[in-house]
């Protein structure tokens, strides 16, 4: 971050003591969640108590994330921020420790056990943040969100129980009909191929292989041998679909489509499948539930043979 955008911050920060005009005509606590994934997830839990926004609109890379002024200054007036952690909003981390300092902050990924994360190497942001794609990570992560809400908001404890034991059975759910789903396209030989690497806990929860184009992140820009190396696992499992992402521009899957068509294995570019933020509110995949259901009938249709 730029000397000049820590001194907005800090400015930002100290107008906290004095955000009483906003505070004045809300009637209900304001919660931010920085993504419309997360932000879905607490308003899952709080129901009608609490306004709960994401501050990133649907759509949006959480991984090359900058917050605006105008971003700052909603973190500084809510009454609780909401994070995935795990270095997922990599970009805003010196923010969440300086709003810290002043105001409850919720890192969901704590309510995570760490022998469950999986990690590319020892340092901290080798870490893969995309847990939401392992449906029993993600109740877990919103069931610790749920008991740091309560500590929050004791007088909402029976309503939080009631909408978490209600939200949790869903989720469970679909995490069944997910497990049966990518069974059999399992028992059918089939591998998921899409633009980033979102969906590494999706494979190893569900037992699918999957193979992807950029890292963990979408920092950084895929190189001739990443398209080398897809083509070439394309041929060999004779992959009919691979999958293009809501967040990521489809340029470098074309080229992998086309220069697997150039060795005559035709393989179709599907999607785009919602990875790090939902669809726009009010739309099929405007939810976790429909996203992730989105996703999965996406693949399933696409790939069963
Ligand atoms: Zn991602």
């Amino acid at each position: 971050m730029s000397a000049f955008r820590s001194l907005l911050l800090l400015f930002f920060l100290a107008l906290w003591g004095c955000r009483s005009n906003t505070e004045t005509t809300r009637s209900k606590p304001l919660i931010v969640a920085t993504t419309s994934i997360l932000a879905d997830g607490i308003q899952q839990l709080v129901g009608d108590q609490a306004e709960v926004v994401s501050l990133m609109p649907p759509g949006v890379d959480p991984h090359l994330y900058k917050a605006s002024v105008r971003d700052l200054d909603l973190l500084t007036q809510a009454d609780l921020v909401v994070y995935h952690g795990l270095y997922l909003e990599g970009k805003m981390t010196e923010i969440f420790e300086k709003l810290a300092l002043s105001q409850p902050l919720i890192d969901v990924s704590q309510g995570i056990p760490q022998q469950k994360l999986i990690r590319s190497g020892p340092e901290a942001h080798s870490v893969d943040p995309h847990v939401w794609f392992d449906i029993s990570l993600w109740s877990a992560a919103l069931a610790y969100a749920s008991e740091e809400l309560q500590a929050w908001q004791p007088t909402w404890k029976p309503s939080l129980q009631q909408n978490t034991a209600t939200y949790l059975q869903q989720l469970a759910a679909l995490d069944q009909r997910t497990r049966r789903q990518v069974a059999e396209l399992v028992r059918n030989k089939q591998v998921l191929v899409t633009a980033h690497d979102a969906f590494a806990y999706f494979g190893k929860a569900y037992g699918i292989p999957v193979y992807s184009l950029q890292g963990l992140s979408t920092l950084s820009e895929p190189g001739l041998r990443d398209l080398t190396t897809l083509i070439q696992v394309i041929q060999t499992y004779r992959v009919k679909a691979i999958f293009a992402e809501q967040t990521i521009s489809p340029k470098a899957l074309q080229a992998v489509a086309r220069g697997a068509a150039e060795k005559n294995q035709v393989v179709k570019l599907a999607g785009p499948l919602y990875t790090d933020s939902l669809d726009a509110a009010n739309t099929p995949a405007g939810t976790y539930l429909g996203m992730f259901e989105a996703n999965l009938t996406l693949i399933y249709t696409q790939l069963l043979p």
